[in-house]
Protein backbone atom coordinates (compact mmCIF):
# COMPACT_ATOMS: atom_id res chain seq x y z
CA UNK A 1 0.00 0.00 0.00
CA UNK A 2 1.43 3.22 -0.93
CA UNK A 3 1.84 5.60 2.19
CA UNK A 4 -0.79 8.44 0.72
CA UNK A 5 -3.49 5.78 1.63
CA UNK A 6 -2.92 6.06 5.22
CA UNK A 7 -3.57 9.31 5.54
CA UNK A 8 -7.17 10.61 6.14
CA UNK A 9 -8.61 12.73 4.37
CA UNK A 10 -9.55 16.36 5.46
CA UNK A 11 -12.73 17.03 7.70
CA UNK A 12 -12.52 20.28 7.55
CA UNK A 13 -12.59 19.80 3.39
CA UNK A 14 -15.52 17.66 4.07
CA UNK A 15 -17.68 20.12 6.07
CA UNK A 16 -16.50 22.56 3.16
CA UNK A 17 -17.64 20.63 0.36
CA UNK A 18 -21.05 20.01 1.89
CA UNK A 19 -21.66 23.79 2.73
CA UNK A 20 -20.60 25.01 -1.37
CA UNK A 21 -23.06 21.87 -2.52
CA UNK A 22 -25.52 24.06 -0.68
CA UNK A 23 -24.50 27.19 -1.73
CA UNK A 24 -24.04 26.52 -5.04
CA UNK A 25 -27.99 25.01 -5.10
CA UNK A 26 -28.79 28.62 -3.62
CA UNK A 27 -29.08 28.02 -0.38
CA UNK A 28 -27.80 31.71 1.97
CA UNK A 29 -24.88 29.78 4.07
CA UNK A 30 -22.45 31.04 6.25
CA UNK A 31 -19.57 29.54 6.19
CA UNK A 32 -17.32 30.37 9.23
CA UNK A 33 -15.18 27.23 8.79
CA UNK A 34 -12.47 29.45 6.80
CA UNK A 35 -9.04 29.44 8.21
CA UNK A 36 -8.03 32.95 6.29
CA UNK A 37 -8.74 36.71 6.32
CA UNK A 38 -11.60 37.57 3.98
CA UNK A 39 -9.69 40.96 3.40
CA UNK A 40 -8.17 41.86 -0.54
CA UNK A 41 -4.19 41.75 -0.09
CA UNK A 42 -2.77 45.49 0.54
CA UNK A 43 -2.87 47.44 -2.42
CA UNK A 44 1.32 47.96 -2.36
CA UNK A 45 1.68 44.48 -2.70
CA UNK A 46 -0.80 43.84 -5.22
CA UNK A 47 0.79 46.77 -7.20
CA UNK A 48 4.20 45.18 -6.93
CA UNK A 49 2.84 42.02 -8.36
CA UNK A 50 1.93 44.14 -11.72
CA UNK A 51 5.18 45.25 -11.42
CA UNK A 52 6.68 42.53 -11.52
CA UNK A 53 4.82 41.33 -14.59
CA UNK A 54 6.27 44.49 -16.32
CA UNK A 55 9.71 43.85 -15.71
CA UNK A 56 9.58 40.44 -17.03
CA UNK A 57 10.44 38.96 -13.43
CA UNK A 58 8.43 35.31 -14.72
CA UNK A 59 11.32 33.56 -14.41
CA UNK A 60 13.27 30.54 -11.97
CA UNK A 61 14.93 32.32 -9.09
CA UNK A 62 16.94 31.17 -6.43
CA UNK A 63 15.55 27.97 -4.97
CA UNK A 64 15.85 29.54 -1.36
CA UNK A 65 14.04 32.66 -2.35
CA UNK A 66 15.08 35.73 -3.61
CA UNK A 67 17.93 38.19 -1.82
CA UNK A 68 15.36 40.92 -2.00
CA UNK A 69 12.33 39.11 -0.06
CA UNK A 70 15.04 36.76 2.40
CA UNK A 71 16.38 40.58 2.97
CA UNK A 72 12.95 41.84 3.86
CA UNK A 73 11.72 38.76 5.92
CA UNK A 74 15.24 39.17 8.03
CA UNK A 75 14.27 42.60 8.91
CA UNK A 76 10.77 41.26 9.51
CA UNK A 77 12.46 39.00 12.25
CA UNK A 78 14.77 41.65 13.67
CA UNK A 79 10.83 43.70 14.13
CA UNK A 80 10.47 40.30 16.34
CA UNK A 81 13.26 40.55 17.92
CA UNK A 82 15.32 37.73 16.59
CA UNK A 83 18.26 37.55 14.12
CA UNK A 84 18.72 35.57 10.93
CA UNK A 85 20.36 36.06 8.00
CA UNK A 86 19.25 35.69 4.42
CA UNK A 87 21.52 32.95 4.68
CA UNK A 88 19.36 31.77 7.42
CA UNK A 89 15.98 32.12 5.64
CA UNK A 90 14.52 29.82 3.38
CA UNK A 91 11.24 30.89 0.78
CA UNK A 92 8.17 28.14 1.27
CA UNK A 93 5.09 27.29 -0.66
CA UNK A 94 3.41 29.26 2.40
CA UNK A 95 3.63 27.82 6.04
CA UNK A 96 2.33 24.61 5.02
CA UNK A 97 5.08 23.89 2.82
CA UNK A 98 7.49 25.09 5.53
CA UNK A 99 6.15 22.60 8.08
CA UNK A 100 5.83 19.99 5.57
CA UNK A 101 10.13 20.52 4.82
CA UNK A 102 10.84 21.10 8.22
CA UNK A 103 9.52 17.98 9.70
CA UNK A 104 10.93 15.69 6.25
CA UNK A 105 14.61 17.26 7.08
CA UNK A 106 14.54 16.74 11.11
CA UNK A 107 13.24 13.25 11.16
CA UNK A 108 13.87 10.10 10.03
CA UNK A 109 11.82 6.64 9.48
CA UNK A 110 10.37 5.15 13.12
CA UNK A 111 11.38 8.45 15.32
CA UNK A 112 8.57 10.36 17.17
CA UNK A 113 6.73 13.69 17.06
CA UNK A 114 5.24 14.87 19.34
CA UNK A 115 2.20 17.07 18.61
CA UNK A 116 -0.24 19.25 20.70
CA UNK A 117 -3.89 18.35 20.56
CA UNK A 118 -6.22 19.77 19.46
CA UNK A 119 -3.86 20.56 16.90
CA UNK A 120 -3.86 21.52 13.01
CA UNK A 121 -5.14 19.27 10.75
CA UNK A 122 -1.89 19.41 8.73
CA UNK A 123 0.63 17.99 10.94
CA UNK A 124 -0.35 14.72 11.47
CA UNK A 125 0.01 13.92 7.47
CA UNK A 126 3.22 15.86 7.51
CA UNK A 127 4.52 13.35 10.27
CA UNK A 128 3.36 10.40 8.77
CA UNK A 129 4.64 11.43 5.12
CA UNK A 130 8.46 11.67 7.13
CA UNK A 131 7.86 7.74 8.16
CA UNK A 132 8.11 9.31 11.58
CA UNK A 133 5.57 8.61 14.50
CA UNK A 134 2.99 10.77 16.22
CA UNK A 135 3.27 11.19 19.92
CA UNK A 136 -0.09 13.13 21.38
CA UNK A 137 0.39 15.54 24.07
CA UNK A 138 -3.34 16.41 24.89
CA UNK A 139 -4.44 19.65 26.74
CA UNK A 140 -7.70 19.93 28.03
CA UNK A 141 -10.76 22.53 28.74
CA UNK A 142 -9.96 22.65 31.84
CA UNK A 143 -6.59 23.34 31.12
CA UNK A 144 -7.50 26.19 29.26
CA UNK A 145 -5.67 23.93 26.19
CA UNK A 146 -2.18 24.78 27.58
CA UNK A 147 0.11 21.92 27.41
CA UNK A 148 0.98 20.07 30.89
CA UNK A 149 4.53 20.26 31.36
CA UNK A 150 4.77 16.86 33.22
CA UNK A 151 2.20 14.82 30.41
CA UNK A 152 5.36 16.22 28.49
CA UNK A 153 8.19 14.85 30.11
CA UNK A 154 6.16 11.74 30.37
CA UNK A 155 5.84 11.48 26.37
CA UNK A 156 9.76 11.60 25.35
CA UNK A 157 11.58 8.64 24.73
CA UNK A 158 15.02 8.24 23.19
CA UNK A 159 13.04 8.45 19.47
CA UNK A 160 11.26 12.05 20.40
CA UNK A 161 13.37 13.80 17.68
CA UNK A 162 10.79 17.02 17.14
CA UNK A 163 7.65 19.03 18.66
CA UNK A 164 5.40 21.40 16.85
CA UNK A 165 4.56 24.16 19.10
CA UNK A 166 1.69 26.66 17.92
CA UNK A 167 1.06 29.76 19.42
CA UNK A 168 -1.34 31.42 18.92
CA UNK A 169 -3.00 28.19 18.13
CA UNK A 170 -5.52 26.69 15.50
CA UNK A 171 -7.88 25.72 16.45
CA UNK A 172 -8.12 27.34 20.20
CA UNK A 173 -6.89 30.81 20.07
CA UNK A 174 -4.78 29.79 22.82
CA UNK A 175 -1.54 31.83 23.68
CA UNK A 176 0.70 29.89 25.38
CA UNK A 177 2.48 31.49 28.56
CA UNK A 178 5.76 32.69 28.11
CA UNK A 179 6.64 30.35 31.49
CA UNK A 180 5.62 27.55 30.27
CA UNK A 181 7.40 27.66 26.96
CA UNK A 182 10.11 28.30 29.02
CA UNK A 183 10.02 24.97 30.81
CA UNK A 184 9.02 22.87 27.39
CA UNK A 185 12.69 24.55 25.73
CA UNK A 186 14.21 23.66 28.45
CA UNK A 187 12.99 20.28 27.94
CA UNK A 188 13.66 20.22 24.70
CA UNK A 189 17.37 21.84 24.88
CA UNK A 190 18.40 19.38 27.16
CA UNK A 191 16.63 16.46 25.63
CA UNK A 192 18.31 17.91 21.76
CA UNK A 193 14.68 17.71 20.01
CA UNK A 194 14.42 20.00 17.46
CA UNK A 195 11.63 22.45 17.97
CA UNK A 196 9.11 23.65 14.79
CA UNK A 197 8.23 26.67 15.91
CA UNK A 198 4.54 27.83 13.79
CA UNK A 199 4.07 31.04 14.43
CA UNK A 200 1.84 31.67 11.62
CA UNK A 201 -0.78 33.85 13.83
CA UNK A 202 1.47 35.65 15.84
CA UNK A 203 0.18 38.59 14.00
CA UNK A 204 -3.11 38.69 15.58
CA UNK A 205 -2.17 38.48 19.46
CA UNK A 206 -5.59 40.70 21.19
CA UNK A 207 -4.48 41.06 25.06
CA UNK A 208 -2.44 39.08 27.47
CA UNK A 209 1.45 39.00 26.75
CA UNK A 210 2.46 37.03 23.93
CA UNK A 211 6.20 35.51 23.38
CA UNK A 212 7.59 33.31 20.47
CA UNK A 213 9.15 29.24 22.05
CA UNK A 214 11.74 30.79 19.62
CA UNK A 215 13.20 33.10 22.65
CA UNK A 216 14.21 30.36 24.28
CA UNK A 217 14.85 27.32 21.75
CA UNK A 218 19.12 26.01 21.83
CA UNK A 219 19.69 27.74 17.94
CA UNK A 220 20.85 24.82 16.53
CA UNK A 221 17.19 22.91 17.78
CA UNK A 222 14.93 25.86 16.39
CA UNK A 223 13.79 25.98 13.03
CA UNK A 224 11.28 28.81 12.76
CA UNK A 225 8.16 28.64 10.86
CA UNK A 226 6.03 31.76 9.40
CA UNK A 227 4.02 33.09 6.39
CA UNK A 228 2.93 36.22 4.75
CA UNK A 229 -0.57 34.37 4.50
CA UNK A 230 -2.42 35.32 7.96
CA UNK A 231 -0.58 38.39 8.47
CA UNK A 232 -1.09 40.20 4.72
CA UNK A 233 -4.02 38.60 3.89
CA UNK A 234 -1.63 36.47 1.53
CA UNK A 235 -3.46 33.10 1.62
CA UNK A 236 -3.72 32.23 -2.01
CA UNK A 237 -0.48 33.86 -3.01
CA UNK A 238 1.44 30.88 -1.11
CA UNK A 239 4.77 32.65 0.14
CA UNK A 240 5.83 31.63 3.69
CA UNK A 241 9.64 30.96 5.22
CA UNK A 242 11.63 28.94 7.24
CA UNK A 243 14.55 30.73 9.75
CA UNK A 244 17.14 28.32 11.20
CA UNK A 245 20.57 28.52 12.41
CA UNK A 246 21.24 24.81 11.73
CA UNK A 247 23.35 24.57 8.74
CA UNK A 248 22.63 20.56 8.44
CA UNK A 249 19.15 21.36 8.26
CA UNK A 250 19.13 24.12 6.45
CA UNK A 251 21.21 22.42 3.14
CA UNK A 252 18.54 19.52 3.53
CA UNK A 253 15.49 22.22 3.24
CA UNK A 254 17.59 24.08 0.50
CA UNK A 255 17.44 20.64 -1.20
CA UNK A 256 14.17 19.58 -0.99
CA UNK A 257 13.49 23.22 -2.48
CA UNK A 258 15.76 23.01 -5.61
CA UNK A 259 13.97 19.48 -6.59
CA UNK A 260 10.32 19.70 -5.67
CA UNK A 261 9.27 23.10 -6.61
CA UNK A 262 12.53 24.45 -8.22
CA UNK A 263 11.48 27.93 -6.38
CA UNK A 264 7.98 29.79 -5.34
CA UNK A 265 6.14 31.60 -7.62
CA UNK A 266 8.72 34.65 -8.89
CA UNK A 267 5.91 37.23 -9.22
CA UNK A 268 4.39 36.64 -5.80
CA UNK A 269 8.17 36.60 -4.06
CA UNK A 270 8.84 39.76 -5.65
CA UNK A 271 5.16 41.60 -4.34
CA UNK A 272 5.98 40.09 -0.52
CA UNK A 273 9.34 41.94 -0.64
CA UNK A 274 7.56 44.79 -0.17
CA UNK A 275 5.23 43.45 2.44
CA UNK A 276 7.02 46.34 5.45
CA UNK A 277 5.58 49.24 3.30
CA UNK A 278 1.73 47.48 3.64
CA UNK A 279 -0.39 48.83 6.41
CA UNK A 280 -1.96 46.01 7.83
CA UNK A 281 -3.38 47.37 11.28
CA UNK A 282 -6.64 48.08 9.69
CA UNK A 283 -7.36 44.31 9.65
CA UNK A 284 -5.87 43.79 13.26
CA UNK A 285 -8.61 46.14 14.61
CA UNK A 286 -11.05 44.90 12.34
CA UNK A 287 -10.63 41.00 13.93
CA UNK A 288 -10.47 42.23 17.41
CA UNK A 289 -14.04 43.60 17.20
CA UNK A 290 -15.00 40.64 15.60
CA UNK A 291 -13.27 38.68 18.37
CA UNK A 292 -14.98 40.91 21.38
CA UNK A 293 -18.50 40.44 19.49
CA UNK A 294 -18.01 36.73 18.81
CA UNK A 295 -17.25 36.15 22.87
CA UNK A 296 -20.08 38.44 23.43
CA UNK A 297 -22.37 36.60 21.40
CA UNK A 298 -20.68 33.58 22.55
CA UNK A 299 -21.78 34.12 26.38
CA UNK A 300 -24.90 35.48 25.53
CA UNK A 301 -26.01 32.18 24.21
CA UNK A 302 -24.36 30.18 27.20
CA UNK A 303 -21.80 28.41 25.19
CA UNK A 304 -18.72 27.17 27.01
CA UNK A 305 -15.11 28.40 25.44
CA UNK A 306 -11.66 29.35 26.65
CA UNK A 307 -11.12 32.97 25.36
CA UNK A 308 -9.17 32.91 22.26
CA UNK A 309 -6.29 35.69 22.82
CA UNK A 310 -5.10 35.27 19.23
CA UNK A 311 -5.89 33.88 15.89
CA UNK A 312 -9.15 33.84 14.56
CA UNK A 313 -11.14 30.91 16.07
CA UNK A 314 -13.80 30.47 19.02
CA UNK A 315 -13.48 27.43 20.30
CA UNK A 316 -16.03 26.17 21.88
CA UNK A 317 -18.09 22.89 23.61
CA UNK A 318 -20.17 21.00 21.16
CA UNK A 319 -23.84 21.47 22.34
CA UNK A 320 -24.50 17.78 21.25
CA UNK A 321 -22.52 14.91 22.24
CA UNK A 322 -21.43 14.24 18.74
CA UNK A 323 -19.57 17.29 17.68
CA UNK A 324 -19.38 16.03 14.06
CA UNK A 325 -23.42 15.29 14.00
CA UNK A 326 -23.94 18.87 15.68
CA UNK A 327 -21.90 20.60 12.91
CA UNK A 328 -23.89 18.12 9.55
CA UNK A 329 -27.05 19.18 11.67
CA UNK A 330 -26.44 22.96 11.93
CA UNK A 331 -25.34 23.26 8.42
CA UNK A 332 -28.60 21.21 7.34
CA UNK A 333 -30.62 22.83 8.88
CA UNK A 334 -29.31 26.17 9.80
CA UNK A 335 -27.00 26.59 6.99
CA UNK A 336 -23.97 27.41 9.21
CA UNK A 337 -20.86 25.81 8.55
CA UNK A 338 -18.69 25.39 12.22
CA UNK A 339 -15.76 22.53 11.66
CA UNK A 340 -15.83 19.92 13.99
CA UNK A 341 -13.43 19.57 16.53
CA UNK A 342 -12.99 16.07 15.95
CA UNK A 343 -11.21 17.45 12.87
CA UNK A 344 -8.38 18.70 15.41
CA UNK A 345 -8.41 15.52 17.54
CA UNK A 346 -10.79 17.44 20.10
CA UNK A 347 -13.93 15.96 20.28
CA UNK A 348 -16.84 17.47 21.51
CA UNK A 349 -16.07 20.98 20.55
CA UNK A 350 -16.41 22.91 17.37
CA UNK A 351 -14.24 25.37 15.87
CA UNK A 352 -16.01 28.89 14.50
CA UNK A 353 -13.64 31.34 12.07
CA UNK A 354 -14.80 34.82 13.15
CA UNK A 355 -12.63 36.14 9.34
CA UNK A 356 -16.17 36.83 8.43
CA UNK A 357 -18.20 40.25 8.86
CA UNK A 358 -19.86 41.27 11.64
CA UNK A 359 -23.04 40.72 10.16
CA UNK A 360 -22.48 37.25 8.73
CA UNK A 361 -21.44 36.20 12.25
CA UNK A 362 -24.14 37.84 14.03
CA UNK A 363 -26.68 35.97 11.90
CA UNK A 364 -25.09 32.71 12.41
CA UNK A 365 -25.11 33.13 16.37
CA UNK A 366 -28.74 33.89 15.22
CA UNK A 367 -29.42 31.03 13.69
CA UNK A 368 -27.31 28.60 16.25
CA UNK A 369 -29.47 29.96 19.16
CA UNK A 370 -32.32 29.08 17.01
CA UNK A 371 -31.31 25.60 16.48
CA UNK A 372 -30.50 25.78 20.11
CA UNK A 373 -34.24 25.79 20.62
N1 LIG B 1 -0.03 26.53 10.53
C1 LIG B 1 -1.28 26.67 11.01
C2 LIG B 1 -1.53 26.40 12.44
C3 LIG B 1 -2.32 27.04 10.14
O1 LIG B 1 -3.56 27.18 10.61
C4 LIG B 1 -2.03 27.27 8.78
C5 LIG B 1 -3.10 27.60 7.84
O2 LIG B 1 -4.27 27.50 8.07
C6 LIG B 1 -0.70 27.12 8.35
C7 LIG B 1 0.27 26.74 9.26
C8 LIG B 1 -0.29 27.29 6.93
O3 LIG B 1 -0.55 28.50 6.37
P1 LIG B 1 -0.27 28.79 4.84
O4 LIG B 1 0.28 27.57 4.20
O5 LIG B 1 -1.57 29.20 4.26
O6 LIG B 1 0.75 29.89 4.85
Amino acid sequence: MNIIDEIPSSKTLEINALASKLKSGGKDVINLTAGEPDFPTPDVIKQKAHEALDINFTRYTDSKGIVQLRETISKIMIQKGFSFSKDEIIVTNGGKQALFNAVLSTVDKDEEVILISPYWVSYPPMVMLAGANIKVLNTTFEEGFVPNIEKLKALISDKTKAIIINSPNNPTGVIYPEEILKRIAEITNENKIFVLADDVYDSLVYDGKYTSIANFVDPEYLIYINAFSKSHAMTGWRVGYIATKNKKIYKRIAKIQAHTTSSVNSIAQYAASFALEADTSYMFEEFKKRRDFTIEMAQKIGLEFVKPNGAFYLFFKSPMENDEEFCKKLLEEKLVALVPGSAFMAPGFVRMSFANSLEAINEAFNRIKEFLG
